[in-house]
């Protein structure tokens, strides 16, 4: 299968291609040329376990990669994961489920997408004979995900930017206290957006990016959306079959990245009735889908910080599809969004997506109900996917992290401290990380001192 910009103004490219590559070289994000068509498949694969289902769906879109490689790249990416099913899906009552997302090695959904583009650039590295150095700015938990999709691969580096103290202690420990020789977190004295900053400086310089083979972590990559889908059609599996076309997806999001994956899971012929988009007190996609406008505002931190995100990188997607599939209307979209800081869309179908928008002073009640409820415990990201649930149809709603990667936000509502062990190992092990200024010049020397 090959993948096209929404931009219109690359050539298309194979898988293989499309995930080194990330952005497209026109600055559009890279989507199937045509969607497959599931609704003829997905009843042989009902019986299958996370990593064989996951195979049986990328094997469509990954053609490049031979089957018995593909199948093995797949193996390891769910091998760390702590839980038998994967993702397993918990039912709280007859019309409540919750799709537990963070078993991975960094107890947070992103771990689904990153254990496999690691295993990815590895394959990659590795056919071609190269190495390559891998570079994010992180407010958290990207940053800890990537670094633990590539720890130890030879061949790969990875260059994590985090600001300086403002990060959780725990998101520090997963970045810092890994002890492999090819990780390097990196503390910039600044903001996040320092960070981004200088990093953005340092891959506009195209000779220092080829020299070094620079590579970029971020949540655009086509992997990380195709990864994603997979566990939407797990749980949708699960269910009994008929709950299967009453469900609503609800998910926690800031870059319409996660919900995206569904949606388009749902394009190929699942028939999922639709979902909830739940942002936090950073509401860009709250009030598009209420109004029509998609318009920029400050961004404001919360108390779940990874949603703390106003520009939804992914939207782009939605809005190729949206815009009927024309490129040249996607350029004009973005370039007035671009400038204007706002766009007003005529005719917007929002009929699969519901949506809600959560305050900070919200989320410790809505923890102690479910808490109260349920007898279960919910991080504050996924709080906000439980401010309010569709009484017409059965909920899904994803938990994209572990409450004990937020112990303090837990214990301020509910009066317990949820403790995870592999969060309790980190404790003990020394912290390394690399003091920067934020400044360019200076991480791009770090860089090439320790690039591989
Ligand atoms: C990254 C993250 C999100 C938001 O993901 P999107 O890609 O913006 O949808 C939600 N919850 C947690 C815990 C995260 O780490």
């Amino acid at each position: 299968m090959r993948f096209i910009s929404t931009r219109g103004r690359c050539e298309p490219l194979g898988f293989g291609d499309a995930v080194a590559t990330g952005l497209a070289p026109d600055g559009g994000l890279f989507l199937p040329e045509q969607l497959p068509d599931l609704s003829v498949r997905w009843r042989s694969w009902a019986g299958l376990g996370y990593a064989d289902l996951c195979h049986a769906f990328l094997r469509i879109f990954a053609t490049d990669v031979p089957d018995e490689t593909l199948r093995g790249i797949i193996g390891r990416s769910y091998t760390r994961f702590r839980h038998a099913d994967i993702a397993p899906l918990v039912k709280l009552d007859a019309r409540t489920y919750v799709l537990e997302l963070f078993h991975g090695p960094t107890l947070a959904f992103k771990d689904f997408a990153l254990q496999l583009l690691g295993n990815l650039y590895e394959h990659q590295c590795r056919e071609r004979g190269q190495t390559i150095n891998v570079l994010g700015a992180t407010s958290g938990d990207t940053g800890a995900a990537a670094i633990h999709g590539l720890l130890g691969k030879p061949g790969v580096a990875i260059f994590i930017l985090y600001p300086d103290g403002r990060v959780s202690p725990l998101q520090e420990r997963q970045m810092t206290c890994t002890g492999a020789d090819n990780v390097y977190a990196l503390a910039i004295d600044g903001s996040f957006d320092d960070a981004q900053t200088a990093l953005k400086e340092l891959f506009a310089d195209q000779d220092f990016r080829l020299q070094h083979r620079l590579s970029a972590v971020n949540s655009i990559n086509l992997a990380r959306v195709l990864a994603q889908c997979v566990y939407y059609l797990h749980a949708w599996l699960r269910l009994p079959e008929a709950d299967r076309s009453e469900i609503e997806f609800v998910v926690p999001t800031g870059n319409f990245g996660n919900v995206l994956a569904g949606w388009m899971l749902q394009r190929m012929g699942v028939p999922i009735r639709g979902f909830k988009v739940a942002t936090n007190r950073n509401d860009i996609l709250h009030r598009l889908f209420t109004t029509g406008e998609y318009r920029l505002g400050p961004v404001q931190p919360s108390l779940a910080p990874s949603m703390d995100i106003q520009v939804a990188s992914n939207f782009e997607r939605l809005l190729y599809y949206q815009l009927g599939q024309d490129p040249a209307r996607v350029r004009e979209v973005m370039a007035t969004f671009k400038c204007a800081g706002y766009f007003r869309f005529e005719n917007f179908d929002r009929d699969c997506f519901t949506s809600t928008r959560c305050e900070d002073v919200e989320i410790p009640g809505i923890i102690r109900r479910v808490h109260q409820d349920y007898g279960y415990m919910v991080d504050p990201h996924t709080a906000c996917g439980f401010k309010e649930l569709a009484r017409d149809r059965v909920s899904v709603v994803l938990a994209t992290a572990s409450p004990a990667k937020f112990p303090d936000t837990i214990r301020a509502a509910i009066g317990i401290e949820p403790r995870d062990p592999a969060l309790e190992t980190l404790k003990s092990r020394p912290i390394i990380k690399h003091k920067l200024a934020a400044n360019a010049a200076d991480i791009a020397r770090f860089v090439a001192d320790h690039a591989v």
